[in-house]
C-alpha cells in the first residue's frame, strides 16, 4: 500500500515531537528537583523512568544488602535509605548530583 501523506499524520507527529521536547526541557531544567531528590533518583532515571516488564524481581541493596522486591524487572541498586544517606541515584547507582566521587561511601567503611 502506497504511503499517503495526510494532515493527520503530520499533526500527530508534531504533537509527539512537541511533547518529547517538553520532556527534555523538563529534564534539562530539572523542574521537579525537590520530588526527584525525595525519591533519590538522578535526572535521567527520574525523567526517563526505567523500562522493565512486569515480573516480580528481587535484588539486594548494594550497600546494606537488604532484599528489595520490585513489581517490574527494572530493579534498583540501593534501597531508599542508603541512596538518601549516600547521595546515590537508587536506580542506576550514579551520584545524584552527577558529581565524580573520590570514595564510594561518605563514611569510609573499609571496603
Ligand atoms: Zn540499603
Ligand atoms: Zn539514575
Amino acid at each position: 500500500m502506497p504511503f499517503k501523506l495526510t494532515l493527520y499524520d503530520i499533526n500527530t507527529q508534531t504533537t509527539r515531537r512537541k511533547s518529547q521536547l517538553n520532556h527534555y526541557v523538563k529534564l534539562v531544567n530539572d523542574t521537579e528537583k525537590v520530588k526527584r531528590i525525595e525519591e533519590s533518583l538522578c535526572v535521567i532515571c527520574y525523567y526517563n523512568g526505567s523500562v522493565g516488564c512486569t515480573v516480580i524481581t528481587s535484588s539486594e541493596c548494594q550497600k546494606c544488602k537488604k532484599l528489595m522486591v520490585f513489581p517490574t524487572s527494572a530493579t534498583d541498586r540501593f534501597c531508599l535509605e542508603c541512596a538518601k544517606a549516600e547521595g546515590f541515584c537508587r536506580n542506576c547507582g550514579c551520584d545524584i548530583n552527577l558529581k565524580q566521587r573520590k570514595k564510594i561511601f561518605k563514611e569510609d567503611q573499609c571496603q
